[in-house]
């Protein structure tokens, strides 16, 4: 890596580069064992409807228990998994586990939630995507229209495939949206082209809502352009009564952060869930 850096660019090899160029590898190698090895695992957090407070979906993250390392930030290893194409096999396992998790509590009477699971653009560009998401929902046997596939800004890059892929996916009736809404120095064409059911506010403009004017018009006009097109809006990062209370005036659909839980494992988010059906 070091050396691939630029012909005329002179690079001082520092004690930290060493760090960061070792750790990369060792969790390049971890990532390989990683499945084979029971690792991983999916935890979720609710996302909540903005008018009634209600629980009516969840997004699946990733989580990585490495024997050595300890807990390992996706932050850290999606990039690694996606450079590799790891992403495929373990974006394949984290899809199944989240539908089947879904059908679980489906099974158990819960009312039925939307389960959104993310999808890498390395993940999205594969031929047989498809094909993956079809066995998933059959091998779980969750309705489709119980699933929902955030995809990011970065798939565009391909429009034309990338249209007709989720063309297939829209026939299934499976839910789209677009993570990270606004991040993603794209063009906002795509949105007329595409045909995805949602944006999610990306948690860096949610956050600065009372501080920053700028944030706080962002926001407002991201949810205004979405009902416009007649796109759900969710918001990502909530962590105050504050910023929820703003979203709520300017009628942004759900919510999704710290303030209602943190991502939680399968169990705890049962309970959240007993408690909602009891109330
Ligand atoms: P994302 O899809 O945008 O997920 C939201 C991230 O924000 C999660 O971080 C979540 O824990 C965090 N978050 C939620 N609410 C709050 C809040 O109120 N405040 C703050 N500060 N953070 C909040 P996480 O789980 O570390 O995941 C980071 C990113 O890694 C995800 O961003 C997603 O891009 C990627 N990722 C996670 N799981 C998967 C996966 O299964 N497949 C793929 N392809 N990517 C994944
Ligand atoms: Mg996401
Ligand atoms: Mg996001
Ligand atoms: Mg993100």
């Amino acid at each position: 890596r070091v050396k691939e850096n630029g012909k005329n660019n002179f690079q001082f090899y520092t004690p930290d580069m060493n760090d960061a160029v070792t750790r990369k590898m060792q969790l390049e190698i971890g990532l390989r064992k990683g499945l084979e090895r029971g690792e991983f695992n999916v935890c979720y957090q609710p996302q909540v409807d903005v008018t009634t407070g209600k629980v009516i979906g969840m997004e699946a993250l990733i989580r990585w228990q490495h024997p050595e390392l300890g807990n390992v930030s996706p932050a850290d290893f999606i990039p690694i998994a996606e450079e590799t194409g790891l992403i495929i096999p373990i974006g394949e396992w984290v899809l199944r586990e989240a539908c089947r998790q879904n059908k679980r509590w489906q099974d158990a009477g819960y009312t039925p939630l939307r389960m959104a699971v993310n999808i890498s653009s390395r993940q999205f560009q594969q031929s047989n995507l498809v094909e993956v998401v079809r066995k998933a929902l059959k091998e779980s046997d969750l309705d489709p229209q119980y699933l929902e596939l955030e995809l990011t800004e970065s798939i565009i890059q391909d429009s034309k495939y990338a249209i007709s892929t989720m063309h297939q996916l829209k026939a299934m009736g499976i839910h789209l949206s677009i993570d990270d809404f606004g991040t993603g120095y794209s063009s906002l064409s795509y949105l007329k082209l595409f045909p995805i059911d949602s944006l999610k506010i990306d948690q860096s403009f949610t956050r600065n809502i009372h501080t920053n004017l700028k944030d706080a018009a962002l926001v407002q006009t991201i949810i205004s352009m979405a009902h416009n097109l007649d796109l759900k809006v969710i918001a990502e990062g909530v962590e105050t009564k504050d910023q929820l209370d703003f979203l709520q005036l300017r009628k942004c659909n759900e919510a999704q952060g710290f303030f209602f839980s943190r991502p939680v494992s399968a169990e705890q988010l049962s309970d959240i869930l007993q408690k909602q059906s009891s109330d």
